[in-house]
């Protein structure tokens, strides 16, 4: 069975499908999937998609992306966060390359997300484009990683350096791959997950984005994500069986949710 760490099941264009999602989910043994928050206003429909079926999960947070929402406090994502289905904070974190400018407000954002994940006890869902020296930075300011408090997280969609990759490990960090290590031009993203070892790897699809290889510039869904792992499984010369039964562990060590 495999796990997606990190989808947007409640975009329109995929929730219109669900059934159809689901099917293919159990299709491809995908047995369950996170889906992640993006901003306030949305939530609700996030948290209702993990009320309804018991192999959904979610989070609570606002994406670095989204710059005319509601901004969140800390109490507001820890008092959200209580409930039992709500298994992360996020996705939070930096994002230099969609946005420029005076992004301050973004950081103090990133800032408020770290605040809440380790007040609720709860692991962060890190998105990091073009600023991942700022990334590391703040996570270790606000004592985002295990050894410094906080309950860590994942480093989702994972595209940055092994350096990188080291320096999130090394605050406890788990690493995510999507659908792009699958590309032909990751050679640079490959080398990385040959590094990253499979006790601290999770796999994601963060559908309706960045479809794998062989869909590829088609609409994702996490019944997908089986061919993340087949990759992934091909790339470290293991069975496919290993990097199913590893990364679904370390999905439910990650976000203590029950299976
Ligand atoms: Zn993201
Ligand atoms: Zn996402």
């Amino acid at each position: 069975m495999f796990i997606d760490s990190h989808c947007h099941i409640d975009f329109p264009e995929l929730a219109a499908r669900m059934p159809e999602i689901l099917a293919k989910m159990a299709e491809n043994k995908v047995s369950h999937a996170l889906c992640v928050s993006v901003d306030l206003p949305d939530f609700p429909r996030v948290l209702a998609l993990a009320e309804q079926y018991p192999h959904i999960y979610a989070s609570v947070g606002v994406h670095p992306d989204y710059e005319d929402t509601p901004e969140p406090t800390v109490e507001q994502l820890v008092d959200l966060a209580r409930h039992p289905k709500i298994v992360a904070i996020g996705e939070t974190g930096l994002d230099y390359y969609r946005l420029q400018g005076d992004l301050e407000w973004q950081r103090e954002r990133f800032r408020t997300h770290i605040r809440a994940s380790r007040a609720s006890r709860k692991p962060l869902i890190i998105h990091t484009r073009s600023a991942s020296e700022d990334t590391i930075r703040i996570m270790r300011e606000e004592g985002a990683g295990t050894g410094q408090g906080g309950v860590a997280g994942v480093m989702h969609c994972f595209t940055e350096s092994l350096e990188v990759a080291r320096a999130s490990m090394e605050q406890g960090f788990y690493i995510s791959f999507s659908g792009i290590v699958t590309f032909k031009s990751a050679k640079e993203l490959q080398a990385v997950a040959l590094e990253v070892p499979l006790e601290r790897m999770l796999i994601e699809t963060d559908a309706p984005y960045l479809a794998p290889v062989p869909y590829r510039g088609k609409m994702n869904e996490p019944g997908y994500v089986a061919h993340v792992a087949e990759f992934i499984a091909k790339l470290k010369g293991i069975p496919l069986e290993k990097v199913a039964e590893q990364t679904s562990a370390n999905f439910f060590d990650l976000f203590k949710a029950a299976a």
